[in-house]
């Protein structure tokens, strides 16, 4: 009964939408307060997610300006990049997660616990469903002038069946799932009772994907078994212990710089860490792993791995949430994410009113366009109009550098002009004309559409997202007189500035940044963990993170299964 008097009160009587379900217009606290009813009065920003991009909404965002409401299923803020450090104990759940309510209440918003499932575009509603306790579920309407689309991105399962089997490493109860079963693993094997081939089983740890979250996690696992596992278990497990690498392309971590790669890769054969490459998982099912494998050769072989765990780590897909925003505006062309302008706001849906950042989304942009700006510097360098313009190949170097720098995923792409302006090379004289140029770009125009899914660029477009909103805020007077593009005319487009990658593989890290890439022992260890250290949300997580590390070096890893 309480809750339901909960419901009344704060639900608007109203209802209505297409499915003429309550609209939320009001909360429980609005009238109570004087920020609460100056709330009121301000236009309603309604941000979906409490990851990456939400939160660097929230933190640039001025409080004063938005009444903001906050809709995500998880209450906290999960500082992703350490999370494979949590499912061996080298650091604790709690250190990694920042309640999404304290960071909200520094913003005089709300949280809804609830997950958003459609957008009503024409009357600037959002359909949210929150499952009660008791089994049933709340859909209700939450009305807004603004929306950010900030809700990240689930596991791809690239088609393949039985992942009902494996575990994922996305949220913090992936990562106590997996800590959990490794620890069962080790009592089990050290059962009188179980069978060799069993312990074999038991202690075979497979990862499907070669990207930075399966070889972190295939490094913190092979630390656990070196640092931990012989100091508090029979030293015979240690042998009889396997990890596994199975990996669709020619090297793990391939988005990395070669050398990278080659570095990890070495590195973790040194470690027995048995890396599969050019090998694609066709199923997993209940005890192993069935997997094709091209030889040298070019002849594929069918092979199978029994695990006792099995980490599914191949990439992300959309949530069904983006999927139905996609699906409803007609102007989305990428299946893969909701497609933004250079300003983030989705494409299709009525201007202004709408952005996505984030895993969810991907900018379109014209690598055309990049280029003649580029090209443009160099005509008013050269004093000459750009169509009369022609570059050196190191001129057109410089460019591509450029670009790499922003669209970090543009590199394989512009090997193909390389290619061709070898071509060109041969032919005349090592210049290539304007016209000649945006001939051979013409292709590769379109593919350039995504950025990496990665927590530095929801970051940095949540910033742009909490800057711009702030500005729009001030120039709600242009907005009616203007009738031009607001958002062009108050903020500049959203550009990424890709900072570089960094990755732990065991006692060691790899960075790759802006063309530069370094590999190291212990002192890229310990300037991995301090990038992370200072990267961490907030002060309280901060000093979470150091005692964790401190008890982790005094008393090893905590190996209890709670
Ligand atoms: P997220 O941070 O995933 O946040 C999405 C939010 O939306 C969540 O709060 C979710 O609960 C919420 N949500 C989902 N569905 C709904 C819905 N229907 N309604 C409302 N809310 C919803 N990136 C790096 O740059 N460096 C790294 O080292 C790195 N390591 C990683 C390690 C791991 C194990 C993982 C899983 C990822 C890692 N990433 C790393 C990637 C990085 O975490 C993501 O790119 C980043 O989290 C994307 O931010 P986001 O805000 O788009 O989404």
């Amino acid at each position: 009964a309480e809750d339901i008097e909960l419901s009344e009160l704060a639900l608007h009587p109203r209802v209505g939408g297409p499915k003429n379900l309550p609209i939320l217009e009001r909360y429980l606290d609005d009238e109570d307060s004087e920020i609460g009813k100056l709330c009121l009065t301000k236009p309603h920003l309604v941000i979906l997610g409490s990851g990456w991009g939400a939160v660097a909404v929230l933190k640039n965002i001025n409080p004063n300006d938005y009444h903001i409401t906050v809709i995500s299923p998880q209450n906290h803020f999960l500082f992703t990049p350490m999370l494979p450090s949590a499912t061996v104990g080298t650091l604790e759940f709690r250190s990694l997660v920042e309640p999404i309510r304290r960071i909200v209440a520094k913003v005089h918003g709300h949280y809804l616990e609830a997950s958003a499932e459609k957008v009503v575009f024409s009357e600037r509603l959002i359909e949210v469903c929150q499952s009660n306790p008791s089994g049933g579920e709340l859909r209700f309407y939450v009305p807004y002038d603004k929306l950010v689309v900030a809700v990240g991105s689930q596991s791809n399962t690239h088609g393949v069946e039985g992942l009902e089997h494996c575990n994922f490493l996305k949220t913090i109860e992936d990562a106590r799932k997996i800590r959990r079963k490794v620890v069962r693993n080790l009592e089990l094997a050290c059962l009188p009772g179980t069978t060799e081939a069993e312990r074999n089983r038991l202690l075979s740890f497979v990862v499907c994907g070669g990207g930075p979250t399966g070889v972190e996690f295939a490094a913190e696992l092979y630390d656990l078994l070196n640092e931990d596992l012989t100091m508090v278990y029979p030293k015979v497990l240690r042998n009889l212990v396997s990890v596994h690498i199975v990996q669709s392309q020619g090297h793990i971590l391939n988005t990395y710089d070669e050398k990278i790669s080659t570095y990890a890769q070495e590195r973790f054969k040194k470690d027995s860490i048995d890396v599969l490459t050019n090998a694609r998982v066709s199923e997993v099912l209940e005890d192993r792993v069935v997997f094709t494998q091209k030889d040298q050769e070019g002849v594929i072989h069918t092979k199978e791995l029994p695990y006792g765990l099995c980490l599914w780590s191949t990439g992300v897909a959309q949530c069904e949430i983006s999927k139905d925003i996609v699906a409803s505006l007609e102007s989305q062309k990428n299946r893969r994410a909701i497609e933004t302008d250079t300003h983030l706001r989705v494409i299709g849906a009525p201007l202004g009113e709408v952005y996505a950042i984030g895993d969810c989304s991907t900018v379109r942009t014209n690598i055309t366009e990049h280029i003649v700006e580029f090209l443009r510097s160099y005509a008013i360098k050269s004093n000459k109009p750009v169509e009369d313009c022609s570059l050196t190949f190191q001129q057109w170097r410089d460019i591509a550098m450029n670009i790499k720098r922003r669209f970090p995923q543009a590199g394989e792409h512009l090997k193909r002009v390389d290619h061709l302006f070898t071509e060109y090379d041969t032919n005349k004289s090592g210049t290539l004309d304007f016209d000649e140029l945006t001939h051979l770009l013409q292709d590769i125009d379109g593919k350039m559409t995504s950025l990496p899914a990665t927590a530095q660029r929801a970051h940095q477009q949540g910033q742009y997202i909490g800057r711009k909103l702030t500005n729009l805020a001030r120039a709600e007077t242009l907005a009616m007189t203007v009738n031009g593009d607001v958002d062009d005319l108050v903020y500049r487009p959203f550009e990424y500035h890709h900072l570089g990658s960094l990755a732990y593989v065991g006692n060691a890290a790899v960075f790759d940044i802006n063309g530069y890439s370094f590999v190291g022992g212990l002192v890229a260890m310990y300037l991995w963990r301090s990038v992370y250290f200072a990267q961490s949300v907030s002060f309280r997580t901060r000093a979470l993170l150091f005692m964790d590390w401190l008890t982790r070096g005094m008393f090893g890893r905590d190996m209890t299964q709670i």
